[in-house]
């Protein structure tokens, strides 16, 4: 390929609301462009990183057995009515009415369609287990779309669903298709790890994560650093405390005037924040005790996702409002505690663990010192509830060391459905016996656009992207220097390129006339896993110049390159 028919508009300075490396590269290299806030255009040299990608993927979902299909983006309500999620998705989902009033989304992921077809196309458990895939556009209105393709709009996923007769045959497909994630990312020379994770609107019980590591990802992944407990911030569980220590203080209601926040509590009271709790009100799905309380250690986090899945509290996770706290507590925020509170409590077990403990005494002003549970508040073992982020030091909750975090971007996630869809929506098989059965569902996404992003995140330093050759638009970049005026290089680059096309070796050859230092920056801007370097000295003496990625160049025969090259690439 000539780069003089070939659109790389690379950009000299780095765009001003690019916030991470991999959306800088992407824009400066000219693999992307932004139509609107989370819609990308993706430019010729992109689109062939992306199909190299969708290429791994395919020759393994292949071989693993799953089967692709395509299905549409534009997708009828009906369906999404039959698995309840019409109402509950939120304006995540992006809905639309044809001409005739009827009304469709636009695909934020497909099990509704899956499980249409599957009902309509298979009867009998002699089919089963299948396993269908689709590299399809998604599009979902994200809250915060951001970091460039690393949380668009609209997006690429490979997702691929599973069914089968029983919880062996899905046990076997998931254990699969866990194994084809790993091949697939370690094909794609990443860095990664599987983790297990929250499962999120899709529903279901157990689900895996796949977080390539850099610290640009959004997600924090809490591993064990002896055992092998790795899980996202979001469902990561610390083993339980040691039992309650016996009381030896007494309630106290002490004076914190204008002392509102556990760290001036605690100092003002000359204690730690971990011997103080937080009280938190949240709404509940109830409107005749529309308040729930949630009581966490003082130095600990309240982790939403676990919050609002706690029975009787709304989902998603609302606080309550300061208006609202003062009329049914009679305090600000900053003054609330469990002592004598009027509404359902839920407590950490953290929180649950300490004895003589501070609270706010639901009166301006006012704290409670030497608090206790059973003894001041009444403490059910069913309302003790993990609820709080764990911290790195945590012991990790199957006994080996304890936990530390990484930074790491979702790349994939596979889920246990369970019946969740093939139920409502009345997918069935006839077993061996003749009776009608729900099949068991599995379902698999992978973030395609995604990975680009995260390729490029572990593969880039100062001056560019350093493709890993998997992955790489182009394995070699032929820098014709003075391509346009002098008739050696042109006819010795030319040459090579003829040969590279010849022997299939994707070659891109820079014959812009532009200046050397052009052609250097922007060949190390796009990063392409091999360079040879064609110039009038070199040539007057039967040289050229062979660098691999970043190493420093070596001078070698222009009548060796291409068995130098076979070499380097099929090393
Ligand atoms: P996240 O927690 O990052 O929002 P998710 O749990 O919503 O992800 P899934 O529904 O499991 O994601 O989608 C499968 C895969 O699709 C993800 O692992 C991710 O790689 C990719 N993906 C999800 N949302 C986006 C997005 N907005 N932009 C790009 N890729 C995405
Ligand atoms: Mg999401």
């Amino acid at each position: 390929m000539r780069q003089t028919q070939f659109l790389i508009p690379t950009l000299k300075e780095d765009p001003a609301d690019a916030d991470v490396a991999s959306h800088r590269l992407m824009l400066r290299s000219g693999l992307i462009r932004q139509l609107a806030s989370g819609l990308y255009t993706w430019l010729p040299l992109g689109v062939r990183v992306l199909r190299r990608i969708e290429k791994v993927i395919r020759e393994e979902l292949n071989l693993s057995g799953a089967q692709e299909v395509l299905m549409p983006v534009v997708q009828p309500a009906e369906l999404w009515r039959e698995s309840k999620r019409w109402d509950k998705m939120g304006p995540e989902m992006m809905r639309m009415q044809d001409r005739h009033q009827r009304d469709f989304c636009l695909g934020p992921t497909h099990e509704e369609v899956i499980t249409d077809l599957f009902r309509r196309e298979i009867q009998s458990y002699r089919q089963l287990p299948v396993n269908f895939y689709q590299i399809q556009t998604k599009f979902r209105d994200e809250v915060r779309p951001r970091f460039g393709v690393m949380r668009a709009r609209e997006f690429t996923m490979k997702d691929g669903y599973s069914f089968h007769l029983d919880q062996a045959s899905f046990d076997e497909t998931y254990k699969e298709m866990h194994d084809c994630y790993s091949r697939i990312l370690t094909r794609l020379q990443l860095d990664f790890r599987a983790v297990d994770a929250d499962t999120g609107n899709i529903g279901g019980s157990n689900s895996h994560e796949f977080h390539v590591l850099t610290n640009a990802g959004e997600d924090t992944i809490a591993f064990a650093t002896q055992g092998s407990y790795a899980a996202n911030l979001e469902k990561a569980v610390a083993a339980p405390p040691a039992p309650r220590p016996a009381a030896r203080s007494s309630l106290t209601k002490v004076p914190t005037p204008g002392q509102t926040t556990i760290e001036q509590v605690a100092r003002h009271l000359n204690s730690s924040e971990k011997q103080c709790v937080k009280t938190l009100i949240v709404k509940s799905d109830d409107e005749d005790k529309p308040l729930i309380a949630l009581v966490l250690r003082g130095d600990h986090e309240l982790n939403t996702i676990k919050a609002q899945k706690l029975e009787g509290v709304h989902n998603p996770l609302e606080f309550a409002d300061p208006a609202q706290i003062k009329a049914s507590i009679g305090c600000d925020v900053g003054s609330i505690g469990p002592v004598g509170l009027d509404m359902k409590v839920l407590v950490d077990p953290e929180a649950a663990a300490l004895a003589d403990f501070i609270c706010g005494a639901n009166e301006d002003g006012y704290h409670t010192s030497g608090v206790n549970w059973v003894r001041d508040v009444a403490l059910d073992d069913a309302n003790i509830r993990d609820m709080r982020n764990v911290v790195p030091g945590d012991p990790a909750p199957d006994g080996q060391g304890s936990l530390d975090f990484l930074r790491g971007i979702e790349v994939g996630h596979i889920f246990q459905l369970g019946t969740v869809y093939s139920e409502p929506m009345q997918a069935s098989v006839l077993n061996e016996n003749g009776r009608s059965v729900a099949p068991i569902m599995g379902c698999y996404g992978m973030g395609v656009t995604r990975l680009v992003a995260a390729v490029i995140e572990q593969n880039h330093d100062d001056q560019g992207i350093c493709w890993p050759r998997p992955v790489a638009p182009f394995q070699v970049h032929i820098l014709a220097l003075n391509y346009a005026k002098s008739d050696p290089v042109r006819t010795a680059a030319d040459t090579l390129l003829d040969a590279c096309n010849k022997n299939g070796i994707e070659a891109l050859l820079d014959d812009r006339p532009e200046r050397p230092g052009v052609k250097f920056a922007d060949a190390d801007l796009i990063g392409l896993p091999f360079r040879l370097t064609i110039g009038d000295r070199g040539l007057a003496e039967g040289n050229v110049e062979f660098k691999v990625g970043r190493d420093a160049n070596q001078v070698i025969p222009v009548d060796n390159v291409m068995s130098v090259l076979m070499d380097a690439l099929s090393a």
